[in-house]
Formats: C-alpha cells, structure tokens, sequence
C-alpha cells in the first residue's frame, strides 16, 4: 500500500483551505492503491489554519527538540506537529505501506525542502517532522515530484 498526502490527491486540507491536486495521486486513491493522510489535520490542526514553518532547524531537530514548529501569529504548535507524525507512522505500520509519498516544501510532508521560517517564501534544504520520523523508522519517503521520476 501507498500513503499519499492528502492535499496532493486533491482534498482541501492545506492551510489555507485549498488542495494541491495532482491527478495522477488521486487516480492511485480512487483505484485503492493508495490512502490519504494529512499530519497536520491528524495532528488536532483545523483547516484553515494559519501557516506554519520550523523555527531554527528542521524536522528532526524538531524531533530532538531542538527546534520548534510555530505559525504565523506566532503560536507553538510544535505538539501538533509531532503528534501528527506519530498518527502517520501508525498509519503506515497498519497498512505495511512500502512508500509514503509526501507534499514537498511542507514543514510537516517536506522531504528534501521546507521553508526558512521567516514566513518569507523562501526554501532550504531541510525535511519536514513527519517526514523525518517516517525516515528513522525506516519507511520511505519521496515527493510527488520524484514519484513521477520514478514511474516506468
Ligand atoms: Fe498537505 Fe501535508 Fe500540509 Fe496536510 S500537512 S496539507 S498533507 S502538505
């Protein structure tokens, strides 16, 4: 089995309330080849939300508690954060997922990119909290893009 983020298989989750569909995702869901999760909704976050960014390092410094998550108005949400991490990595344990493939730049789905945490719309290199516990706990993890790399 598959796990996808949501916003990718087009549900409107993001924060501001919008998807980020790509039809080739949502067309694994529909065929049950794939199930949708969204850490930050799994995390107790509503939609919309304000957005959120990693503070002084990314998702694993966070899992370190090195780092923090926070939104735009300035509240903590690093607990949310995590907890929607743990949710996936259940989630993906359940369904013996052999891939998760995850909405890059996000700072919870980000697997190669995220923002700064200036709120600025600049990238880094870096991995979303998610994304990083999914990676110590051995599953792999791909963007949307490098999915698409990777099909035959
Ligand atoms: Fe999409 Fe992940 Fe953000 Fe949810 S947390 S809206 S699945 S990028």
């Amino acid at each position: 089995m598959i796990l996808v983020s949501s916003c990718i298989a087009g549900l409107e989750v993001r924060y501001n309330g919008s998807h980020c569909l790509v039809e080739k995702i949502q067309k694994l869901v529909n065929e049950n080849k794939a199930i949708t999760i969204c850490p930050e909704m799994l995390g107790g976050l509503s939609t919309p939300r304000e957005p959120a960014e990693i503070i002084g390092g990314d998702g694993n410094d966070v899992l370190d508690g090195k780092a923090k998550v926070m939104n735009r108005v300035g509240a903590d949400v690093t607990e949310q954060f995590i907890k929607g991490a743990y949710a996936v990595l259940e989630k993906a344990k359940e369904v013996s997922a052999t891939i998760v493939v995850l909405k890059e730049n996000s700072p919870s789905c980000g697997s190669s990119m995220i923002y700064n945490g200036e709120f600025i719309g600049k990238k880094i290199a870096g991995i979303g909290v998610t994304a990083a516990l999914l990676k110590r706990n051995g599953i792999r993890v791909i963007s949307e893009e490098q999915f698409f790399e990777n099909l035959p």
